[in-house]
């Protein structure tokens, strides 16, 4: 086995690779670039190597410095993780030139399925149903019009070295194709160096259908079942799933067996994944699924392939880079439950995606689908959750680290492991949002209105899903009145009262409180019955001077300012009502108790927070109405206190 490992890599897929390594007792070696110097890749590491300065062409690209580095460590192997070099031949031949163990298939294998023309032609020899299309040499633009013609539109133009969603244009009509042609060329050459392009079929109602497949040095090759990721938006992954809705036995059986196949035709060592795309018109077809391409490394969407086949792929690529056979034969995989992931990015949904970065001052995302306990800490902490529901987080920050604008802007993948869809569904949701995230936007809130849309819960998917629905979707939330006045009502009736708010225990007279946020100032009424819908469930934090409520995904700031209404008269009354519905979780005291003003008296447990309630001032319990456990109502009279004389 590998003792020492360099991850050429950055962000959650080398933390991601590194507690593999770790707990298979791997040294693990990171690189860096100048904006990376503090990243928690780098802190996770065993020992980190500067590479260079922030652009990625400078560091994260160049082999010749990561050889260097793995040299230099003592790293027996590097794995490239996802993106960057990871499907790049000519690097892989330079680690094993340079004597080391690259942690992936051979050169000969990622040549082969690298240019998706060349691909497609492999695979229809290998048997393998292929998308329909022209995949020719002759790149003419009247040639490329008249297959267009022949195929029907609508069609896809494909950069041949097309990846990441970029280098592809659908055209609907025969007009339209000329000035579709040049202008993919035109990215194709920006972005891969390379304007050859191949013409498919579009196909109607599509779904993405991929495969996650294995092989190993010994001629073995498994698969490992079919994810969905339809869920897309600019050609780019947003919500992936295993196994896919609708998805019967004997359709999972062919596309399952092709993969295997177009594996075997390229010789394939380790990780890799068949992505596949079927019209979805009347359901999942065997004969309706064609492969589109392959992508020779781990996936960023791995993760629920892993939850439903309690495989940990990492460790696979490992023990097959160090010439171990497979660690399972086929028909010892099987498919247990339904996982989902989100990949929660540092961008705006209410302005056109754009990427957002800064300073993660709170970062914590939901560890049950329960309680208001929070996993952060680039996927260290521990995955625990009500017993069947299994929220994990995939991440290469933490609370307190920044979010560059020279990466990749994904800060997490928020993965749920449940017995049944519907439930993987549910603490997917609870996952994006309850995440408390700030001041850095992101979509989670997007995320979490996409997977409850009830198309999505009837599987009922297709990758125009997004599209179809993205007003729904990304409209920015205004905190709503009746959570202003939620917030103003706790406020006012909390005990102790910070000294920099100033509020006062449980005095119904104090009605209104003055709140600030970024943009504004305004009123909320702390008086009066608040009510609110069965779906959102606010979460109010102390920050010190202000407030983070947390609802379906967005997080406000809300600095209170002061408080309305005369604090001292009607407190005289004594009486301790329930601010809002929730538990008793202690009673501290008896009934004929003296107390002082301020003591504490109950703490009830609400808005997932304790409230303690407090003596309003000196006296005698006069009077108590509930035990710890009773479940109250909000003003529900707990307990009355009557002034010492
Ligand atoms: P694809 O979208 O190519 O089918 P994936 O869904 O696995 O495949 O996405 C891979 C993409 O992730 C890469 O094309 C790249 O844009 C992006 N990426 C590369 N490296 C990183 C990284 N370290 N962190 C986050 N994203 C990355
Ligand atoms: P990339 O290398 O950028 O990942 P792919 O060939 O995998 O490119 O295509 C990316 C996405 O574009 C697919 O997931 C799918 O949503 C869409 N797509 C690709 N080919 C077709 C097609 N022939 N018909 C309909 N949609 C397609
Ligand atoms: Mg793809």
């Amino acid at each position: 086995m590998i003792k020492s490992l360099l991850i050429a890599n950055r962000g959650e897929i080398a933390c991601r690779v590194m507690r593999t390594a770790r707990r298979m007792g791997i040294r693990t070696v990171a690189v860096y670039s100048d904006a990376d110097a503090k990243a928690l890749h780098v802190r996770t590491a065993d020992e980190a190597v500067h590479i260079g300065p922030s652009p990625a062409r400078e560091s994260y690209l160049v082999g010749e410095k990561i050889i260097a580095a793995a040299k230099a460590t003592g790293a027996e192997a590097i794995h490239p993780g996802y993106g960057f070099l990871s499907e790049n031949a000519e690097f892989a031949q330079a680690v094993l030139d340079a004597g080391l163990i690259w942690v992936g298939p051979k050169p000969a294998s990622i040549t082969a399925m690298g240019l998706k023309d060349a691909a497609k032609v492999r695979m229809i020899a290998a048997g393998v149903p292929v998308t329909p299309g022209y995949l020719g040499e002759d790149q003419s633009v009247t040639r490329l019009q008249a297959e267009a013609d022949a195929i029907g539109y609508p069609v896809l133009i494909k950069a041949v070295a097309g990846g990441g969603g970029k280098g592809m244009r659908r055209v609907e009509a025969a007009a339209d194709f000329a000035e579709a042609l040049a202008s993919c060329r035109r990215e194709a050459v920006a972005s891969f160096g390379d304007d050859r392009v191949l013409i498919e079929k579009y196909i109607l109602s599509p779904r993405h259908i991929e495969v996650q497949v294995f092989g190993d040095s010994h001629g073995n090759v498994v698969h490992l079942f079919e994810r969905d990721c339809s869920l897309q938006r600019r050609h780019q992954k947003v919500i992936e799933e295993a196994p896919a809705p609708g998805m019967d036995e004997a359709t999972r059986e062919a596309v399952c067996s092709a993969a295997v196949r177009a594996a075997k035709a390229v010789d394939y060592e380790g990780a890799g994944t068949i992505e596949f795309i079927a019209d979805a018109s009347e359901g999942l077809r065997a004969d309706r699924i064609w492969f589109m391409e392959m992508n020779t490394r781990l996936q960023v969407e791995h993760p629920v392939t892993e939850e439903i086949t309690g495989v940990d792929l990492v460790e696979w690529q490992l023990r097959v880079a160090s010439g171990e056979p497979l660690p399972k034969r086929q028909d010892e995989l099987s498919i247990n439950g339904w996982a989902m992931e989100a990949r929660l990015y540092a961008e705006d949904p209410g302005r056109g995606f754009l990427p957002v970065t800064g300073m993660l001052e709170r970062f914590a995302i939901p560890s049950t689908v329960r309680a208001t306990r929070w996993l952060h800490e680039g996927g260290t902490a521990p995955m625990e959750s009500a017993p069947d529901v299994r929220l994990r987080v995939e991440t290469g920050v933490a609370e307190g680290d920044t979010i560059s604008p020279w990466y990749d802007p994904m800060v997490a993948k928020l993965i749920c492991h449940a017995e049944t869809r519907l439930e993987a569904i549910v603490g997917l949701s609870k996952m994006a949002w309850d995440a408390r995230i700030w001041p850095v936007k992101t979509n989670a809130a997007f995320l979490g209105s996409l997977v409850v849309m009830p198309d999505f819960t009837r599987g009922m998917i297709d990758t125009g899903f997004i599209d179809r629905h993205l007003d729904e979707v990304t409209a920015d939330v205004e905190m709503p009145e009746w959570l202003r006045d939620l917030v103003a009502q706790r406020l006012a009736r909390r005990d102790p009262a910070p000294a920099t708010i100033g509020f006062r225990l449980n005095a119904p007279s104090q009605t209104a409180v003055r709140f600030s946020d970024r943009s504004s100032t305004w009123t909320g009424r702390a008086d009066g019955r608040v009510s609110y819908g069965q779906e959102a469930y606010p979460i109010v934090t102390d920050e010190g001077d202000a407030l983070l409520v947390t609802m379906q995904g967005t997080t406000w700031k809300l600095t209170p300012e002061r408080v309305s209404g005369g604090a001292g008269g009607a407190a005289s009354d004594g009486a301790i009502l329930a601010p809002m519905p929730g538990k008793v979780i202690a009673v501290e005291v008896s009934a004929g108790d003296t107390v002082t003003k301020g003591q504490k008296l109950l703490v009830l447990e609400a808005m997932k927070m304790e409230h303690a309630l407090t003596a309003p001032f000196d006296g005698i319990v006069a009077e108590l109405t509930v035990t710890a456990g009773a479940q109250v109502q909000v003003e529900a009279l707990l307990a009355r206190v009557e002034a010492a004389e």
